[in-house]
């Protein structure tokens, strides 16, 4: 197997520059309208894909409308909405749970503090920056998903496969107004051009800085 190369930080801050200016359009792809809303939905979408999250969310919003309301769930009808997502039976006891103990200690309010976030049954550090960054606009972090950890080792810009190393190595290297926006930037390029299985690299727009690691 080559070696991985790990990409000079002055090429890294470019190649992110790039990647964010091509894609500053992109927003958030899970749909909510409170932190209530998107601390559900992120629970719900992990390992899913965020289609199936936003097709079964409206109509479990219609039915399910406060934190109380979950934290009350008969947990085989809030299955019934929600089963078309992966692990729904963990999932569903996670969001229970999570809103029982919001309803107790937090006074039916999601808290926007990381410590309080990751507190909760089934919220990582994904989840909590998530929340705390749609939700509250409070950027403390960098969400680490699947595109991240792919895309993060093929560009160089982190050699590990943990999601909590990867992160403090990306803001380690990225400038913090990118933060926000950053995951969601790295996962449409997945989608345009750095696709799993045969990644677009003639038409990539960091092609002549990015090392390939782990490409064929
Ligand atoms: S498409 Fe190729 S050049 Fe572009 S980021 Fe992915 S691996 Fe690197």
């Amino acid at each position: 197997m080559p070696e991985f190369i790990l990409l000079e930080q002055k090429k890294a801050k470019t190649a992110i520059e790039i990647l964010e200016n091509k894609y500053k359009n992109v927003s958030y792809y899970l749909n909510f309208n409170g932190p209530m809303q998107l601390l559900v939905a992120a629970i719900l979408s992990a390992q899913t894909k965020d289609t199936v999250v936003n097709d079964l969310t409206p109509e479990l919003f219609r039915k399910y409308k406060t934190v109380e309301d979950f934290a009350n769930a008969d947990p085989q009808d809030l299955l019934n909405y929600v089963k078309k997502v992966s692990f729904a039976e963990n999932k569903v006891k996670n969001i229970i749970s999570c809103c029982k103990i919001i309803n107790e200690n937090y006074k039916g309010k999601i808290p926007n503090d990381m410590n309080s976030l990751l507190s909760l049954p089934g919220v990582g550090r994904k989840t909590a920056n998530t929340i705390l960054i749609n939700a509250f606009g409070i950027v403390e972090g960098i969400p680490v998903d699947t595109w991240v950890i792919k895309l993060s080792y093929r560009i160089g810009l982190s050699k590990s496969k943990k999601p909590d190393e990867i992160e403090n190595d990306l803001k380690e290297i990225t400038d913090k107004k990118y933060w926000k926006n950053f995951a969601y930037v790295i996962k449409e390029h997945g989608h345009q051009i750095c696709q799993s299985v045969k990644p677009k690299c003639e038409i990539c727009p960091i092609n002549n800085i990015c090392p390939k690691n782990g490409v064929k």
